[in-house]
C-alpha cells in the first residue's frame, strides 16, 4: 500500500474543461514539437497524445499564422490547448480569440504594464486562464543583481512579484511554474512558493534531457515535489515523441500512488532461475497494454521464487517455469501454459476482465 499524499489546497480554475487545483486530480500536459501552423501534423500529434492519456496540451505560438492556426485545431481535437507566447502581446490576444484554453506568459518578456494589461484583459474577456511561466534562464535583471545569480529564493521572487502584477491587473485565473533545469533548485523553488500563494502550481523540470536523463530528472523533481504534496498539472520535458512525456507523467503519478492510469505491471529483473524469455513477454505485455483504460496490477514474474507469490497479489499474473509459466488470476490459479502461449493468454483473461468491469 503506498502511503497517501495530503495535496495542498490551491484554487481552482478551469483550463477549458479540465478542472486544475482545489480538490481535482493532479492533470498530466504535453507539449506538441510540430509547427503549430501545420494544423495536419499538429492535430494528428495532439490525437496521439489524447490517446496515451494527454489531458491538457501547449502549442508554441511564434508568429500571427500560428496564432490563427488554434481555431481549426482545436476544432478538431477534444482536449484543451494553452499557446505558449514570448516577446509579443498581440500573439497572445490572437491566440486567445482564436479560441486557446490558456495563454502561457513570461510578463518579462511581454513589454510594459499596458501590453500586459491587454493580455489580461483579453484573457478574461474569453474566460480563460494565464500561466505565468518562471524560467531559470529568464529572470529579471534585478532579482538577479539582488541575489547574485539563479537561486531558488531569487526565482520565487520572480514569480510572486508576477503572481501580483497580474493579479493587479485584474486577472481572474492564473496558474505558475518556476523551472530551473536541475532537480535540487526546481524543487528548492516549488517548496518555497507553495508556502507563499495558494495559486495552482505547474510542475516540471525545464529542459530535462533525452530519455534516460530526463526520465530521471523529471521523475525525481516531479516526484519529490508531489510527494510534498504540490503540484496541480504536470509535464514531463524529454527531447522525444511528446507521447513519452505522457506515459512518464502517468508513471510518476501511478508510482506514487495519486492517481491510476491503466495497467500497473510489475515484473521482476530476472537472474539465474528464470528459465523463460521474459524480456521478451514483459514488453510484448507492456506494448499490448499500452493504451489500455483498465487499472489493473499485471505481474510477470521470472519463476516460482518470488513469482506466484507477487501474481497472486496482483490482479492477474505470471510466474515463469522450465519454457512454461503459470497464469494466476485474483490469487487463483488458472491454468499453465507453454511459454510461447502465455502472452495470449494473459491477454486473453485481461480481455475477460473488461467485460466483466
Ligand atoms: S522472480 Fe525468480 S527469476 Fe525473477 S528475480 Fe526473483 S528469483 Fe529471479
Amino acid at each position: 500500500m503506498v502511503p497517501e499524499i495530503n495535496r495542498k489546497k490551491t484554487r481552482r480554475i478551469t483550463v477549458g474543461d479540465v478542472a486544475v487545483g482545489g480538490t481535482s486530480p493532479v492533470s498530466v500536459q504535453s507539449m506538441t514539437n510540430t509547427f503549430t501552423q501545420d494544423v495536419a501534423a499538429t492535430v494528428a500529434q495532439i490525437k496521439r497524445l489524447e490517446e496515451a492519456g494527454c489531458e491538457i496540451v501547449r502549442v508554441a505560438v511564434p508568429d500571427e499564422e500560428a496564432a490563427s492556426a488554434i481555431s481549426s485545431i482545436k476544432g478538431r481535437i477534444s482536449i484543451p490547448v494553452i499557446a505558449d507566447i514570448h516577446f509579443d502581446y498581440r500573439l497572445a490576444i490572437a491566440a486567445a480569440e482564436a479560441g486557446a484554453d490558456g495563454l502561457r506568459i513570461n510578463p518579462g518578456n511581454i513589454g510594459s504594464k499596458k501590453r500586459v494589461k491587454a493580455v489580461v484583459d483579453c484573457a478574461n474577456a474569453h474566460d480563460i486562464m494565464i500561466r505565468i511561466g518562471v524560467n531559470s534562464g529568464s529572470l529579471e535583471k534585478d532579482i538577479l543583481q539582488k541575489y547574485n545569480g539563479v537561486t531558488a529564493i531569487a526565482m520565487v521572487e520572480s514569480a510572486v512579484r508576477n503572481i501580483e502584477l497580474l493579479e493587479s491587473l485584474g486577472l481572474l485565473q492564473v496558474k505558475v511554474s518556476i523551472k530551473a533545469s536541475d532537480v535540487a533548485r526546481t524543487v528548492a523553488a516549488y517548496s518555497l512558493l507553495s508556502e507563499k500563494t495558494d495559486v495552482p502550481l505547474h510542475v516540471g523540470v525545464t529542459e530535462a534531457g533525452g530519455l534516460y536523463p530526463g526520465i530521471v530528472k523529471s521523475s525525481l523533481g516531479i516526484g519529490m515535489i508531489l510527494s510534498q504534496g504540490i503540484g496541480d498539472t504536470i509535464r514531463v520535458s524529454l527531447t522525444r515523441d511528446p507521447v513519452e512525456e505522457v506515459r512518464v507523467g502517468f508513471e510518476i503519478l501511478k508510482a506514487l500512488g495519486i492517481r491510476q492510469h491503466g495497467p500497473d505491471i510489475i515484473s521482476c529483473p530476472t537472474c539465474g532461475r528464470c528459465n523463460i524469455n521474459l524480456f521478451d513477454i514483459a514488453e510484448e505485455v507492456e506494448q499490448a497494454l499500452m493504451s489500455n483504460p483498465l487499472p489493473i496490477k499485471v505481474a510477470i514474474m521470472g519463476c516460482v521464487v518470488n513469482g506466484p507469490g507477487e501474481a497472486r497479489e496482483a490482479d492477474i499474473g505470471i510466474a515463469g517455469g522450465d519454457g512454461k509459466g503459470i497464469l494466476f488470476k485474483k490469487g487463483e490459479v488458472v491454468s499453465t501454459f507453454p511459454q510461447e502461449k502465455l502472452v495470449d493468454a494473459l491477454l486473453d483473461e485481461i480481455g475477460k476482465m473488461k467485460i466483466e468491469e
